[in-house]
């Protein structure tokens, strides 16, 4: 099924992001955190696509395949374009369609400094269109309610959204957040653009310091004086920042789910205790 059908359906569409294991790890130990997650009736998990693009090493077809085929859950398969040839992409389109697998997220992917970008793809919306020429799978993107790191300014960024939706990205994925006030800031611009696909919110349970200093770095989410008081108090004391973590996390959802939000994309970090324990918050109110 694709994954845009499942809104609009009077219900927010609850989802969760997994990612490969390491290459040092094997496959099977993310297959645990799979089958815990699928048990609380996500309407999709989505699988993250290893930085660079390789496509020998890449696990995310595997993964998604165990998802949909075995675990009976929609899947929906990252892929970024920046490292590909179109020659590359149509083969990994052609595993997808193999393995069943209906839903895409269309990415461009981060410039590596030390890889020169191949040149069939420059943004994302590039690969939309590519998609949308070899099969038919339902397409999401990737959008930066506090702007992309590359981006001038957010109305640029939003004309270039808009170009990606247009091409045929149905539904949309925001960068975590926890700032709810830039969400709604960001939907109303985007929506004023004429931008009227569904927009799942991207959160993240922060349940270790070193994950927010990584993942601020990495995405630039601004942290406010309620986030960063919690994590000041909590940092020496593991168990009581994951379940401040959780708080703070279902608190941002209910905030959420009353100001209309379609879906919520919970970024698992691969921990089923942290999604089982939001799903038990949340669970009632979608
Ligand atoms: P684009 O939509 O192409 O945008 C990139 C930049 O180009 C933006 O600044 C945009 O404003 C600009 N731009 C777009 N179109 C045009 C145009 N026509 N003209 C001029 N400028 C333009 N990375 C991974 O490696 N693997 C993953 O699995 C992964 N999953 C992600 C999931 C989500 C929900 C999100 C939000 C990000 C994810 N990323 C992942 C990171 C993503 O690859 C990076 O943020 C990347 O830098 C941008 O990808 P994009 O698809 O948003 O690019």
């Amino acid at each position: 099924m694709k994954i845009s059908e499942k809104f609009g359906k009077g219900k927010t569409v609850l989802s969760f992001e997994v990612f490969p294991p390491k290459k040092t790890s094997s496959i099977e130990t993310v297959y645990s955190t799979i089958e815990q997650l699928t048990d609380l009736k996500p309407a999709y998990i989505s699988v993250t696509y290893g930085a660079g693009g390789n496509l020998a090493n890449n696990s995310t077809c595997e993964i998604a395949s165990a998802i949909k085929n075995k675990y009976n859950t929609e899947a929906m398969a990252h892929v970024t374009c920046v490292n590909c040839t179109k020659s590359d992409l149509e083969t990994i389109l052609g595993r997808f369609r193999e393995a069943n697998i209906e839903n895409i997220l269309a990415l461009r992917g981060d410039i590596n400094p030390d890889i020169p970008p191949k040149t069939d793809f420059k943004y994302a919306s590039e690969l939309v269109t590519f998609i949308k020429e070899h099969g038919d799978f339902g397409i999401s993107g990737a959008c930066y309610p506090e702007v992309h790191a590359e981006a001038p300014d957010m109305v640029t960024d939003i004309l270039n959204l808009k170009k990606k939706v247009d091409a045929g990205a149905e539904t949309l994925v925001t960068q975590l957040f926890f700032d709810n006030r830039a969400f709604y800031d960001f939907r109303d611009k985007v929506r004023i653009a004429g931008i009227n696909v569904p927009i799942s919110a991207g959160i993240m349970p922060v349940t270790n310091k070193n994950q927010i200093e990584r993942m601020v770095s990495m995405c630039g989410a601004s942290l406010p004086q309620k986030f960063t008081k919690m994590i000041q108090k909590y940092e020496f004391n593991q168990e009581a920042l994951i379940d401040a973590g959780i708080a703070y996390a279902a608190d941002q959802i209910v905030d959420l789910i009353s100001n209309g939000v379609e879906g919520i994309h919970l970024y698992t970090m691969n921990n089923p205790y942290v999604a089982r324990k939001i799903t038990d918050l949340i669970g009632k109110l979608l």
